[in-house]
């Protein structure tokens, strides 16, 4: 079988197949065997898995893989891209494409893919989660309970949720699938997202705040759902913590660099928020003490986005992208990251 890229490279050599690199970092622990990716993508490519760690530089430097499917442990940066050679395209097997330096990748020549709606529902769900739990200081009870204890009076002060305000920041897949749950549980719905379509708090009969200052002051709990990137890096840092309300509820599920941490650090001593709950935190995996000590804090080790199905969906749109760009067919699978 002959392969033809967009460049026509492998018609010279109709026996050469593409290799396909499922690229992750020691711990990150996504792919044990790259069984399912091989099932799409043989008999047309070669696949393998490489586990490269952040120190192994130079491995990184010189990858010979034709695709890469990228985990967001590992970060292609500039130096990448200039010195890699073989790289035709990455697929992000994600939603979020921080971790890769997209300019110089197109400076590159190298279309960059992610996955952006493999787990919209997991993240929901785990958002939810965490506020809830937080709200209903299951912590605390936990605590409590597997201490012998079994006195009702250990929830303390929870509030009713009915009738308090949810306000999403970044009213995207996500932001949109909390807004609807939140609302089922009684909730009004407020969110800020300055490029949204004007007019989309209509269609779910949410309230639009024009600045993120007015949605951190009405929302009892407030959640982030916005991509990492140079606008939204430390969002949130001391000046809009403060802005909470006292006893609001604070989660991130989106990425860490999104909340300031020195900042956090800072206002969380001050009681804002009063709960806190995190999937992501900058810096994962090394989670300052601090946080990981405070029984205000729940956090979760970045995995609001698993389940059973969504790592299987997300592995297979990921191989099936790499297919169609091998077999030159459109990309339905994944979408162009930019
Ligand atoms: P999305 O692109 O559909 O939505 C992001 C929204 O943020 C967009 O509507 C955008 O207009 C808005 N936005 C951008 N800049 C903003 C700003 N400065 N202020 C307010 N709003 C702004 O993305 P999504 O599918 O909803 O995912 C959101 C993020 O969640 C991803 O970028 C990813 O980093 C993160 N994520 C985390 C996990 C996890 O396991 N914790 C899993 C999937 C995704």
């Amino acid at each position: 079988m002959v392969l033809i890229d967009k460049s026509g490279d492998w018609r010279a050599n109709a026996q050469a197949k593409p290799s396909v690199a499922v690229l992750d970092a020691p711990g990150g622990g996504y792919v044990e065997r790259p069984d399912l990716e091989d099932r799409v993508l043989a008999p047309l490519a070669e696949t393998r898995l490489e586990i490269v760690a952040p120190v192994e530089r130079d491995r990184l430097l010189g990858l010979e893989a034709d695709y890469i499917i990228l985990w967001h442990r590992v970060s292609l940066d500039a130096e990448f891209f200039e010195r890699n050679k073989t790289c035709r395209a990455v697929v992000c097997a994600s939603v979020g494409y921080d971790h890769v330096d997209l300019a110089a990748a197109a400076a590159n020549g190298v279309p960059v893919y992610h996955i952006p709606h493999y787990g919209t529902d997991e993240v929901a769900d785990h958002t939810l989660a965490l506020a809830l739990a937080l709200v209903r200081e299951l912590p605390g009870l936990q605590r409590h309970t597997r201490d012998g204890g079994w006195d009702w009076r250990a929830i303390g002060n929870a509030k009713r949720l009915r009738g308090k305000v949810w306000g999403v920041i970044g009213f995207g897949r996500i932001g949109m699938a909390v807004g609807q749950r939140a609302r089922a549980f009684g909730m009004e719905v407020g969110f800020y997202d300055p490029y949204n379509h004007p007019g989309i708090e209509k269609a779910f009969g949410f309230e639009r705040h024009l600045s993120l200052a007015g949605l951190l002051g009405a929302a009892d709990i407030v959640s982030v759902h916005v991509p990492l990137n140079a606008e939204t890096a430390n969002l949130l840092g001391a000046t809009e913590l403060r802005l909470l309300k006292p006893g609001a509820v604070l989660v991130n599920t989106a990425r860490g660099g999104v909340i300031d941490l020195a900042a956090l650090q800072g206002a969380l001593a001050e009681g804002r928020p009063a709960r806190l709950g995190l999937d992501v935190i900058a810096g994962e995996p090394d989670v300052p003490v601090w946080l990981r000590g405070d029984p205000r804090v729940l956090l979760t080790p970045h995995a609001a986005f698993y389940s059973v199905e969504s790592l299987i969906e997300l592995r297979s749109r990921a191989a099936e992208a790499v297919l169609q760009l091998i077999t030159s067919q459109p990309v339905s699978s994944a979408f162009l990251a930019r």
